[in-house]
């Protein structure tokens, strides 16, 4: 090829490359400038607003974070299930609490919101009773959610929680899987891009184990790993000796908005993005946090496979391990589940499993 036509194409390349770029860099400086302490931001606020920007898809505002440099949104992407932060004034925004919504491109916005897979998803895990509510007793629901994937895989998702702990370290291995034998890992993970792993995280975790995070970022950095941030709560209550049905958030109902929020702050402000998925502690729920969670936009994820308590997981499980060093033994039954079916399974990331 000679070099004009190189300079041609490369031309061509750059005209494409440009129309499909996304908005400019600074609307996505939010964990930068977390990073370097340069913003300040207050709790999270939960809003419902449908944006759009040049040659961006639909982004639905999921709540307002107001900082010392402007309004930031976390927004939703309703077709991949992905989330980020980004400017306000970097997007075109349409509230429904506006007088001409329903006159406006906000309108026909949220229609295209209320067709998406994330809405029917956010309608399906929400819905009353929860899938499980037979089988336990009537006044506290357990593992409500999804439990497994909802597209049939033979893959797995697997989710650790980081609840909070006195305890110093955290399960390295489990974030690494089997570090001194990278070809398993090659074998399980199929996908390049490192380990899918759903990290459902607290907010008092995150608080005594600074180092600790610092140290599964840098994994995400680097790319061994690639993590979907799950909302755990804040402060993940728990209560020694009281039934199910008083017990875990669903004791403190009047402070569940708090402890999404605080946890979504925590989060934030040591620059990890949350998704849209959120794990009740204990997985206990009940009818009124589910109608609270559908209104903060979050999907509830259960889990059919609680390997410590020696549920066995089948393809399409998700899989509940700790990684806070309180249940050790489901770390070791795990990696014994995985070394046996190393060649025939793989680890999927929980926002491609619909
Ligand atoms: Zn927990």
């Amino acid at each position: 090829m000679n070099i004009t036509v190189s300079l041609k194409l490369l031309f061509i390349f750059l005209i494409f490359a440009t129309a499909e770029a996304a908005l400019p860099s600074h609307c996505y400086d939010f964990n930068s400038r977390i990073s370097d302490q340069s913003l300040e931001i207050k709790l999270p606020k939960v809003t419902q607003l449908f944006c759009q920007a040049q040659n961006e898809p639909l982004l639905v505002g999921i709540r307002t974070i107001e900082s010392s440099a402007g309004e930031y949104l976390l927004v939703l992407n309703p077709q991949t299930f992905k989330t980020n932060v980004i400017k306000r004034k970097c997007l075109k925004c349409f509230s429904e609490d506006s007088p001409d919504f329903e006159d406006s491109q906000g309108a026909i916005l949220q229609s295209d919101y209320q067709d998406s897979p994330f809405y029917h998803m956010l309608e399906t895990y929400t819905q009353l009773p929860g899938p499980m509510v037979e089988r336990l007793s009537a006044t506290a629901d357990q593992n409500d959610g999804m439990v497994r994937t909802v597209a049939p895989t033979d893959g797995y998702v697997l989710t650790i929680d980081m609840c909070p702990s006195s305890k110093h370290g955290y399960e390295r291995d489990l974030f690494r899987l089997f570090p001194d034998d990278p070809q398993v890992n090659q074998k399980i993970v199929k996908k390049v891009g490192g380990i899918p792993i759903g990290v459902a995280i607290t907010g008092l975790w995150i608080k005594r184990h600074k180092a600790q995070l610092a140290e599964i970022k840098q994994l995400q950095k680097d790319g061994v790993v690639q993590i979907t941030w799950i909302n755990h709560s804040y402060s993940h209550p728990y209560y020694r000796n009281r039934p199910m049905s008083e017990n875990f958030l669903v004791k403190q109902q009047s402070k569940f908005p708090r402890e999404v929020l605080l946890n979504e702050y925590a989060m934030l402000t040591n620059g990890l993005i949350p998704s849209v998925f959120f794990r009740y502690p204990g997985l206990v729920s009940s009818r009124n946090l589910q109608q609270k969670l559908f209104e903060f936009s979050l999907i509830p994820v259960g889990s059919d496979a609680w390997i410590a308590k020696g549920q066995r997981p089948h393809p399409g499980s998700i899989i509940l391990t700790h990684g806070n060093l309180n249940e050790h033994a489901g770390v070791v039954r795990l990696k014994k589940f995985l070394r046996r079916v190393r060649g025939s399974v793989n680890l999927v990331d929980i926002t491609q499993t619909f």
